[in-house]
């Protein structure tokens, strides 16, 4: 599993953290960083990630 996150309309809310904080937390900047390649066993919290992205920011492929 990829997972990419448009950083061009990424505002930082932090939703996705609240559903996968394995994969996405803040930087000591306050920027949301995350696992590119996750496990798979992460898949059903990584969609509810994207699903709760207020501006979908989210995508996964494979
Ligand atoms: S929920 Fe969406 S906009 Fe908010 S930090 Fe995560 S990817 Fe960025």
């Amino acid at each position: 599993m990829k997972v990419t996150v448009d950083t061009a309309v990424c505002a930082d809310h932090g939703q996705c953290i609240f559903s996968a904080p394995q994969v996405f937390e803040f930087a000591e900047d306050g920027k949301l960083v995350w696992e590119p390649s996750p496990d798979e066993s992460l898949r059903a919290s990584v969609e509810e990630a994207a699903d709760v992205c207020p501006v979908q920011a989210i995508r996964i492929a494979d």
